[in-house]
């Protein structure tokens, strides 16, 4: 009789299974903890395994290998029948695993392109597993909320049109409450290294005269202050913090459409500009900062966008501002021109022109009207440098939008920054509406671990809508109705306002420490809000009375306040009266963590 041992195959069967669990572990290791441990188990047990076998491998071949002894198995043809199918059926197990290994660490040094539609679903599928929350647009929202959200544990996918660094007129200006907001999102830093100014208050300037108004920054640390910078230098700044975080993918693209099934967004498609191919891209949430000129905030909200005037650009070179760390807003004909520095050697100038028409650029008709309208009225200070920035030829224009947030409450997605909410840009409030809102949603999002948990993730969304309002509507309220007054009229119950409101900031102490503290969102109240304006008005009144009323006086003083009012409570209807000035009585603030 012959003896045949086979005792290579059991090992063999070992080795492989412990190569393809050991790779697979790699790309585990790569994705989750938990599957590290699960993963390091089964290696254990196949280890040990491994040496039992060796050990009774090695008993039986000690045992049996005796030259003259071969005892020949009567199954030895079935059991070697079975080995082999293991064979085969482990060498194909062992090559779809190295193969979708291959396939996944390719997709995680982010070289996937779609090729081909088998690329392309292989691609969604992957995300559907890999990101927590989709960003539409890395401009102020969205790159400060890539980093907070990434900070906070979550895969953020981001998709931004245009990563280079953007020369734009806007968000130029950071109050201190936008910057005590920065730091308690940690991107302070993004204000260093970008040659940004302190900004310590706000001059006014009319007919003349001047006031100056200082932010009331005493209780604070004394790195508290305003900021102002290139916005192109600063966003820059936030999108490199954000992508030094693992979890945050930022990628180049323009996003299409947002993907919608059963009510839901599921995420959405984009086109990058390699690929001709439009991507998709899966989250349970997905979060659209596309900024003010949102082509997807439609299905989101409800938007009323109103565009009351257009700003006009200039950067003015090699000049001193009457009063240095300050903005300057001058009470002009027909509105406000305001400057303040955006570098140690450059002031921005931006001039309001009411209505969406402005003076065209390249027939030199805005030159003119600039040089011969508004350069009269600038500080004397400046004026040569804005004359030289004029005939030097920079000049961008941008509509300024107001638009009240009035969301449509949709699973899985909400909107953020200007393409949610926007408001005159006059008193600089909209990165820090932008940045409040961030903090509002990063401590509302934080106990929800699972975000394909719908129901909860809806509910907490309802309550950051409710949340946000009263920081948010102040800073609207404040700006809308700050912009209406400081428009030059004819009408004279509105040039009394006008008056009186620059001569109400002038008195000092509470008079121009709360509306500043307003303005500055130090002290976002409503209640505040309302009563200054209204202190306003009675001050425009009053001063008539004085020093004997009469009927004509009387009826002046009854337009006043009638024209106030027309003023600031059509703002607050629109932000929601509730909302701004009751939030403690809409039951969606008192939300309970998810269990
Ligand atoms: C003239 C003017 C001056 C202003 N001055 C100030 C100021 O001094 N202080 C202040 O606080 N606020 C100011 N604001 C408001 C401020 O600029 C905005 O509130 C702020 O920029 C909003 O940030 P955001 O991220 O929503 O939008 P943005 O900063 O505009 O960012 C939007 C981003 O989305 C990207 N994007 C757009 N569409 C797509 C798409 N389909 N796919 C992918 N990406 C897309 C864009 O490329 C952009 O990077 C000003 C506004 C204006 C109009």
């Amino acid at each position: 009789m012959k003896s045949i041992v086979i005792k290579n195959l059991p090992q063999f069967q070992l080795a492989s299974t412990t190569t393809t669990l050991r790779s697979s572990l790699l790309y585990k290791n790569h994705c989750s903890s938990l599957r590290f441990t699960t993963g390091a188990k089964y290696i254990r047990r196949g280890k040990a395994a491994e040496e039992r076998h060796k050990r009774i491998a090695i008993t039986s071949t000690k045992t049996m290998m005796t030259p003259t002894t071969i005892v020949l198995d009567q199954f030895i043809t079935g059991k070697f029948l079975a080995s082999l199918i293991a064979f085969v059926f482990l060498y194909v197990l062992c090559r779809s695993s190295n193969d979708s290994i291959k396939n996944r660490s390719k997709k995680n040094r982010g070289h996937v392109i779609a090729q081909n539609d088998v690329v392309v679903s292989n691609l969604v599928t992957e995300d559907e597993f890999s990101t927590d929350v989709i960003i539409v647009g890395a401009g102020v929202a969205g790159a400060a909320l890539a980093y907070t959200l990434g900070k906070e544990g979550r895969r953020v996918h981001v998709i931004e049109r245009d990563l280079s660094e953007q020369d734009r007129i806007v968000g130029e200006l950071l109050q201190p409450g936008g910057y005590l907001k920065l730091i308690e999102l940690g991107l302070e830093d993004c204000v260093k290294k970008i040659d940004a100014q302190r900004v310590l208050g706000y001059a006014l300037f009319k007919d003349g005269k001047h006031t100056k108004l200082s932010y009331p920054l005493e209780t604070f640390d004394s790195d508290i202050a305003g900021r102002s910078f290139h916005n192109g230098r600063f966003v820059q700044k936030m999108r490199e913090k954000a992508a030094t975080l693992s979890n945050v993918r930022l990628e180049q693209g323009t996003v299409t459409s947002l993907l919608e099934e059963n009510g839901t967004i599921k995420g959405v498609q984009y086109r990058t500009k390699q690929g001709n191919n439009e991507l998709r891209s899966y989250a349970p949430l997905t979060i659209v900062c596309d900024g003010c000129f949102s082509n997807l905030r439609r299905t989101l909200c409800k938007p009323k966008v109103d565009v009351p005037s257009t700003f006009v650009g200039l950067v003015l070179e090699n000049c001193e501002l009457p009063f240095a760390n300050h903005g300057h807003v001058v009470l002009g004909d027909p509105s406000p021109i305001l400057l303040y520095p955006i570098s140690s050697t450059e002031v921005r100038c931006l001039v309001d022109v009411p209505g969406r028409k402005v003076p065209p650029i390249a027939n030199g008709e805005m030159a003119k009207y600039l040089k011969t309208h508004v350069a009269p009225q600038v500080p004397t200070e400046v004026r040569e440098a804005f004359i030289a920035a004029v005939d030097k030829g920079n000049i961008k224009t941008m509509p300024n939008r107001s638009m009240p947030a009035d969301p449509v409450p949709t699973h899985g997605a909400l909107l953020l920054g200007d393409a949610f909410n926007m408001r005159h840009p006059l008193t600089g409030g909209g990165m820090t509406v932008a940045l409040a809102d961030i903090v509002v949603l990063r401590d509302l999002l934080r106990p929800i671990r699972n975000l394909n948990d719908k129901e909860a993730l809806s509910k907490y969304i309802e309550s950051f809508y409710t949340l946000r309002k009263p920081v948010a509507s102040t800073i609207n309220t404040l700006a809308g109705a700050l912009y209406k007054v400081f428009l030059a009229s004819t009408d004279e119950a509105k040039t009394e306002m006008r008056e009186a409101c620059f001569d109400y900031l002038s008195l000092g102490g509470v008079c121009s420490s709360g509306p500043v503290a307003l303005l500055s969102g130090l002290n976002p109240s409503p209640l505040s809000l309302v009563l200054h304006f209204f202190a306003v008005a009675i001050y425009a009144v009053g001063r008539l009375m004085l020093p004997f009323p009469s009927i004509k006086s009387f009826w002046l003083g009854a337009r006043i306040i009638s024209s106030a009012s027309g003023i600031i409570f059509p703002i607050i209807k629109a932000e929601g009266v509730r909302k701004m000035f009751f939030p403690s009585t809409i039951a969606a603030i008192y939300r309970a963590p998810p269990q």
